[in-house]
């Protein structure tokens, strides 16, 4: 299973080194010597959105991590446009992802961030693949579609690229804009917003849900990968459909599978719920808050230790009551018990979250202290 480190996937690498020097050596060339028409512009910047969701809603969050479910029609077009994105067959890029997830960090992570940012942005790809395991894409692997797309990736690859040259080429009346914008320069953005994910997402940003692995969020990163930045919520909530959770949080990709779910064309889309979120933070900065604080002056640090421990035993107390008292909510519902001991219920569950919201600003605080501290 482990990769062969020597051997080279002599088409890939001559593919991918040749059409990006050729591209960079010609691209002044054509800026100088030819006119883009605004309508080839306008339609490779369609096109990079297309193909670049297709990649983030299609092959990453719906085959790779089946985050929510699709209807048909949406499995075809999102097949058709991660063909065009020219990043592999779905069962090959997802088969290759879920490794990354379920080994990130360790020899067995396709793109390790540990062998350098260059070997996780680009370099891995230059080497020989691995055989695809059939037990890691069980699911793909039966998928026809999948199947077909597999086998013939690269003509149908080339086929649908050829497509856009000609279609954009033709109703513009502008070839050379086609081909060197509409075609070449939208495949090298999109190549490269991808394996960003893969490379700055695992080096540049901050880690708030899982301490301990490469992965970041960082806001800048979700901007040039349709919201995909929000790579260490991901890493540790791999099955949610979103990335970015809060409303603020850029990410066309979980916008777009929304809107999907609203006008039936997608359903069962997973979410984290928030409790569930804040019980994994208050288990990772715990750790990491006793660990900073043995450096702390003995006097000091004790004080400080005892508030980490109490506090965040709170918390998860305070958690797991209000999912019981959720529990009990919905039962005595569904048995159609008496409305007074229903607004008891309430009324506990109304001063839970109180609490909680109470304690939760108190942890922020005693966190903010120590690690300013
Ligand atoms: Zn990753
Ligand atoms: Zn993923």
């Amino acid at each position: 299973m482990s990769r062969d480190p020597r051997g080279i996937n002599w088409g890939t690498a001559i593919f991918l080194i040749t059409y990006q020097t050729v591209l960079l050596l010609t691209l002044p060339f054509y800026f100088y010597y030819c006119t883009l028409h605004t309508g080839t512009l306008i339609t490779a910047f369609v096109l990079l959105w297309l193909t670049g969701l297709s990649i983030t809603a299609g092959y990453h969050r719906y085959f790779a991590h089946r985050s929510y479910k699709a209807h048909p029609i949406v499995e075809a077009v999102l097949i058709f446009f991660g063909t065009m994105a020219v990043q592999a067959s779905v069962l090959r890029w997802s088969f290759e992802h879920r490794l990354h997830h379920a080994y990130v960090d360790t020899d067995r992570d396709p793109y390790c961030i540990n062998k350098g940012f260059w070997y996780a942005h680009f370099f891995w790809m230059l080497e020989k693949l691995q055989p695809i395991d059939p037990k890691v894409v069980p699911d793909l692997i039966s998928n026809k579609w999948i199947a077909f797309q597999h086998r013939h990736y690269k003509p149908l690859m080339f086929g649908v690229n050829t497509l856009v040259f000609f279609v954009v080429g033709a109703a513009f009346q502008d070839y050379w804009g086609a081909f060197f914008i509409a075609v070449w320069l939208r495949i090298f953005c999109l190549q490269h917003f991808t394996w960003f994910i893969n490379s700055l997402a695992h080096t540049w940003g901050s880690k708030q849900f899982s301490l301990e692995q490469s992965a970041v969020d960082n806001y800048v990163i979700a901007l040039l990968t349709f919201g995909e930045g929000y790579h260490n919520y991901h890493h540790t909530f791999a099955n949610d459909y979103r990335n970015g959770i809060r409303w603020f949080h850029f990410d066309p990709t979980k916008w777009l599978i929304w809107t999907l779910s609203k006008v039936g064309l997608a359903h069962g889309l997973k979410r984290t719920d928030p409790l569930t979120v804040k019980k994994r933070i208050i288990i990772e900065h715990k750790a990491f808050l006793l660990e900073r604080l043995s450096n702390y002056w003995k006097e000091t640090r004790h004080e400080l230790e005892k508030q980490v421990v109490d506090l965040s035993e709170r918390i998860l107390a305070s958690i797991s009551e209000f999912a019981k008292l959720k529990d009990l909510y919905q039962k005595s519902k569904n048995e159609a018990t008496e409305p007074t001991s229903l607004e008891q219920i309430q009324k506990n569950i109304r001063e839970l979250q109180s609490k909680l919201h109470e304690d939760w600003a108190q942890w922020k605080a005693l966190s903010h202290s120590i690690l300013r501290g």
